[in-house]
Parts: C-alpha cells; sequence; structure tokens
C-alpha cells in the first residue's frame, strides 16, 4: 500500500478535486459564454459531493499513497463554507503520518475576504490565475468585466495572512495576452510569488482552440530573456509540471531574492511520464487524465443502500488507478481532431477542475 502504480509504472501521489462547476468568469479558454450562458445548466446541489463524502473519499487516496491535494472547480470560492472542508482535509495524515500538501487554485476574485478563514483552516499553499495586468486585457480575458485590482488585492491580502510562494498562473494566448508576458514577470519578479505560464491547451469541447493560438513555452522564455535575465533550475519533485526558471544576478547566478517563473508546457512538451495525477470531478466521477472522456462513478458507491466500506472504497479505486493507461498529451500530435457527433465528447476543465 501507497504505492499504486498504473499500467506505466506511474505512481498515484496527486488528487485534485473540483468543488463546483460553477463560476463567476467566463474565459474563453475555459467556460466560453456561448456554451456557459445564461441557460447553461449545472449540476444541482444534491449531485455534488458533500464535505463529508468528499472528506471519504480523500481519506482513501491517502491512504492508497496520495501526499497532495488541490481543490479546484470551477471556481471554488463559490462552494459556502469552503474553509470547513479545508480544515476536514488538513486534519488526515499520509503513511508517515504527515499532513497533506494541501492547496487550492482560484481565479482570486473573492480571495481578499476567504484569505485568513483559508490560512486558519489549514490550507497550506495558493494558486492564483492572472492571464494579464493590464486591466482592459483582464476584463477581455475574464469577459465578465471584472477588474483586475480586485484580484491584485487578493494576492495581497493572502500573502499579508502568511501564505508563501504563491503561484500566479498565467494562460497564454497569442494575439490575445502575449504581449503582457514581460509586464507579468516584471511585476512579480522579488515580489516571493512565482509566476506560471501555461501553454493554451485544448481541453473540454467548447474553447476554439487552435494551434495558432498556443505559444510555445520556448517563445515565451525567448521573448523573456531579451529583457531580464534567467537561469534555469533543477525540478524539486517529479511530477512536477513546471519547468523553472530564476531570475539570475549580474554574474548570471540564480539570485534566490528574486524568485522564479515556470513553464508550463502541456502542448509542447508532454510531460504524461510521470503524471501522478487522478481528479475527481465535483459529483464524485474519478477522472485518470484531464483530457478522458469519461469518468468512473465513486458517488454511486457511497450512496448505494448498502455503502461501500474503507475497503471496497480503496479497491475500487485501486482497480481503476492500476488499469490507467491515459498519456493524451504524448499522442496529441498523432490524433485525429474529435467531433463530438462523431465520437465522444471530452470533460471539461471547469467541470473537472484544472
Ligand atoms: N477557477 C479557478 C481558476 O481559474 O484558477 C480554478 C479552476 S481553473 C479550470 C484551473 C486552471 O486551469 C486555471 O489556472 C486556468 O487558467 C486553467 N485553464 C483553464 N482552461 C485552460 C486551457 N484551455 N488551457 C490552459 N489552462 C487552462
Ligand atoms: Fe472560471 Fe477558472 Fe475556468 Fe476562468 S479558468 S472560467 S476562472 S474555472
Ligand atoms: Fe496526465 Fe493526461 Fe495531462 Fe498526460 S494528458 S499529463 S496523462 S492529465
Amino acid at each position: 500500500m501507497g504505492n499504486l502504480q498504473d499500467q506505466r509504472g506511474r505512481v498515484l501521489r496527486d488528487l485534485r478535486i473540483s468543488v463546483t462547476d460553477r463560476c463567476n468568469f467566463r474565459c474563453s479558454y475555459c467556460m466560453p459564454k456561448q456554451h456557459f450562458g445564461s441557460d447553461h445548466v449545472f449540476l444541482p446541489q444534491s449531485a455534488l459531493l458533500s464535505f463529508e463524502e468528499i472528506t471519504l473519499l480523500a481519506k482513501q487516496f491517502v491512504a492508497l499513497g496520495v501526499q497532495k491535494i488541490r481543490l479546484t472547480g470551477g471556481e471554488p470560492l463559490l462552494r459556502k463554507n469552503l474553509e470547513i472542508l479545508i480544515e476536514q482535509l488538513a486534519a488526515l495524515r499520509t503513511h508517515e503520518g504527515q499532513p497533506l500538501d494541501l492547496t487550492l487554485t482560484t481565479n482570486g476574485s473573492l480571495l481578499a475576504r476567504k484569505a485568513q478563514a483559508f490560512k486558519d483552516a489549514g490550507l497550506q499553499r495558493l494558486t492564483v490565475s492572472l492571464d494579464g495586468l493590464d486591466d482592459a486585457v483582464f476584463r477581455r480575458m475574464n469577459d465578465v468585466d471584472f477588474p483586475v485590482a480586485d484580484v491584485l488585492a487578493g494576492l495581497d491580502a493572502a500573502h499579508a495572512v502568511g501564505f508563501k510562494n504563491i503561484k500566479v498562473n498565467m494562460v497564454v494566448r497569442r494575439g490575445v495576452n502575449d504581449h503582457e508576458i514581460v509586464p507579468m514577470a516584471r511585476h512579480f519578479r522579488g515580489s516571493g510569488m512565482i509566476l506560471r505560464f501555461i501553454e493554451f491547451m485544448d481541453v473540454g469541447q467548447t474553447n476554439g482552440w487552435r494551434m495558432d493560438e498556443v505559444l510555445p513555452s520556448a517563445q515565451v522564455l525567448e521573448r523573456l530573456q531579451q529583457e531580464l535575465p534567467l537561469v534555469p533550475l533543477d525540478a524539486t519533485q517529479p511530477g512536477e509540471t513546471a519547468a523553472r526558471w530564476g531570475y539570475a544576478d549580474a554574474e548570471g547566478r540564480h539570485d534566490p531574492n528574486l524568485g522564479e517563473i515556470g513553464f508550463i508546457s502541456s502542448v509542447t512538451k508532454a510531460f504524461c511520464h510521470d503524471c501522478n495525477r487522478a481528479r475527481l470531478s465535483t459529483e464524485g466521477q474519478l477522472y485518470t487524465c484531464l483530457f478522458a472522456h469519461r469518468g468512473h462513478d465513486l458517488r454511486q458507491l457511497l450512496r448505494s443502500s448498502e455503502p461501500c466500506s474503507d475497503a471496497q472504497l480503496q479497491q475500487a479505486i485501486t482497480g481503476i488507478w492500476t488499469g490507467r493507461e491515459d498519456r493524451y498529451s504524448e499522442l496529441r500530435a498523432s490524433m485525429q481532431p474529435m467531433h463530438p457527433k462523431l465520437g465522444y465528447a471530452r470533460v471539461e476543465m471547469s467541470y473537472i477542475g484544472g
């Protein structure tokens, strides 16, 4: 126990839990308005896993070797009283008796008012998505006219209550926000926060993804290096999604005071070979890949007339993970585009979480 391997020898370590399929933003790369308009039907409350159900499942994953849990969505802060769930998850212990690496990804819009409660509940780390500093660009990206100042206030509040090394994720779309790359890097250099550039991905079926809108990380790095000296850094742990680069001093050495940036090259440099992540949807479907077309229903095991024991739940999860073969990003280049009417529909990012 504790080292569950899939068909490609990848060990289950990381669980991402989506706590809501709703969001107050309509980022066009994730929940475009034309598909997530006022007539869109979100999951009813009764379909959502309760905090107790999430914690019970998380406990089984931890017993099977998971060491890191990330809460996500949709926008996780839209889930009422999220700090209660955080508190429950923070009480779990790994095999070695260690607390989990418990983290959360948010668009930051409601963070200012929640940061202290999350810190008190035991949340260890935070990732905030931010696609630009220019207010007009940011409002266009979130497509609900949300001001960038409020997200920056959320970041400040999180920093002030003691969150360290906050990660800031920027999805880069060529021709849309790529002119924000250098200003973002300058803004976060020396701030104690870690900016990460994410390649625009072809998740889901609705975001109108086109390869020519992907700005490869190599080109992002090139643009940065023209303005700011950077040096490559070693990976800190296996399965790490971001390639790390450090800001350099005048002698060309990494200056820890200036910090680092990261590149998540999901399109141009697949990292399936050591992908150790499982994803639990808002309604309790387990997905073994971000690009999966179907999940495995764990909620029915919890809600059946004879609820499963811990051992039975672990057996079910073991069966799913050990049968896993997913490596979508590695295969992407050789695949034909999928049409929903011809084949299966891929799951949406807002449903499964990033
Ligand atoms: N609402 C929260 C947020 O935006 O941080 C959490 C959920 S969101 C689905 C998680 C992450 O996925 C965000 O950092 C977002 O930028 C990223 N994301 C969504 N769609 C994407 C896409 N098509 N390509 C790359 N990243 C994407
Ligand atoms: Fe909402 Fe996050 Fe998706 Fe943007 S990326 S629409 S904030 S879930
Ligand atoms: Fe993991 Fe699937 Fe992404 Fe590959 S494509 S890194 S298997 S989630």
